[in-house]
């Protein structure tokens, strides 16, 4: 009897201590709510790693009567949570699957240029379908002389306009400190034609992403052979990241001495790659062709020759881009692209 008295007893703290905390958790949801309106406010990033980390270890080190493992778990739940109750960020959350989904677009502008400029474009193409949002901040420009992208503040416009329209940041980086300055801004990390020999660069941005195993999206250099790509690309799988995309963007050839081409295509390049890696292979045709009435054939074209993706220069005006105005096309004309 008076052990049954005790269960009772026991059971009723029990669900006292369980009612206390669902309080405390809603509670805790609408304080993390109020964040992640205010970083937005303040183009803050709303995922911090680091900070998960710090609440995580707080507890793991004070000497609590509780399964490390457990805690961990149980932290990541209210983590992620938090984020899709805010975002609606269900799918969001899981960028691998979307990356498995065939083609991978990605589009946008060349360059961020406003806020206004990038939240217009990113919601029409979610509108179409899109899931990728690129825009550049750190522009690699042949003369020092003109526009360079709006730097740390263009990632922060482009990552509030991709969260705010569901969809994943892509970006360029020239150097490996504004990767660190907007690590949680960037979802896939662009590193350009132009750096694919900084072989600091790779082994830097390899080492950097390794730990969570962020996408890096390699393309192809201006002039390098396809075993030069490929080595290029180890630099970053030997570094301990497998998530490698590779992008071929055309190459320098005799032909641009005449032709209206910004450099030649390299479609055939597709094949070849295909059989000597298991990479996804993405095409660039803005860069590839460098005139916007060829897009479309040349995006095409890249579908039917096996790529698993494009990356293409999207605007509303495409004539008042501020950087490579020529090959950009609008939205609508992307939904002539096969398969979107
Ligand atoms: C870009 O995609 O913004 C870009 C500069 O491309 P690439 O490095 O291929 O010239
Ligand atoms: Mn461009």
């Amino acid at each position: 009897m008076e052990n049954k008295l005790n269960i009772e007893k026991l059971r009723l703290e029990i669900d006292k201590i369980d009612s206390d905390l669902v309080s405390l958790l809603t509670k805790r949801k609408e304080i993390s709510n109020e964040l992640i309106k205010n970083k937005l406010l303040q183009y803050l990033p709303v995922l911090d790693s680091n900070r998960e980390e710090a609440i995580i270890d707080r507890f793991l080190n004070s000497s609590l009567d509780l399964n490390p493992t457990f805690i961990r778990k149980f932290f990541h739940l209210i983590f992620e949570d938090a984020k899709r109750q805010y975002y609606k960020l269900e799918e969001l959350t899981d960028i691998k699957s979307y990356l498995e989904r065939k083609p991978i677009m990605i589009a946008g502008p060349c360059v961020v240029e406003s806020e206004f400029q990038i939240n217009e474009i990113a919601e029409s193409l979610a509108g179409i379908g899109v899931k990728f949002l690129r825009g550049g901040s750190f522009k690699p420009r042949t003369s020092p002389n003109t526009f360079q992208g709006l730097g740390d503040l263009g990632v922060k416009y482009l990552y509030n306009a991709a969260r705010a329209n569901n969809m994943f940041t892509v970006t360029e980086i020239l150097e490996a400190e504004q990767l660190a300055r907007n690590y949680d801004f960037i979802d896939i990390v662009q590193i350009g034609s132009r750096s694919m020999t900084s072989y600091g660069l790779l082994k830097s941005v390899g080492a950097m992403t390794a730990k969570d195993k962020k996408t890096v999206l390699l393309k192809r250099g201006l002039s390098a052979t396809l075993s030069e790509f490929l080595q290029a690309a180890e630099y970053i799988l030997q570094a301990g990241n497998p998530n490698v995309i590779l992008c071929l963007r055309g190459i320098r050839t005799f032909e641009q001495i005449e032709s209206t081409l910004r450099f030649t295509p390299d479609l055939a390049s597709i094949l070849e790659l295909k059989e000597k890696t298991n990479l996804p292979i993405l095409f660039d045709p803005s860069h590839s062709v460098g005139r916007s009435d060829f897009i479309i054939d040349v995006s095409n074209a890249a579908l039917q020759l096996g790529a698993d993706g494009l990356i293409v220069e999207t605007h509303f005006k495409p004539c008042e881009s501020k950087v490579d105005a020529k090959q950009a096309i609008t939205p609508q004309q992307l939904l002539n692209i096969l398969s979107l």
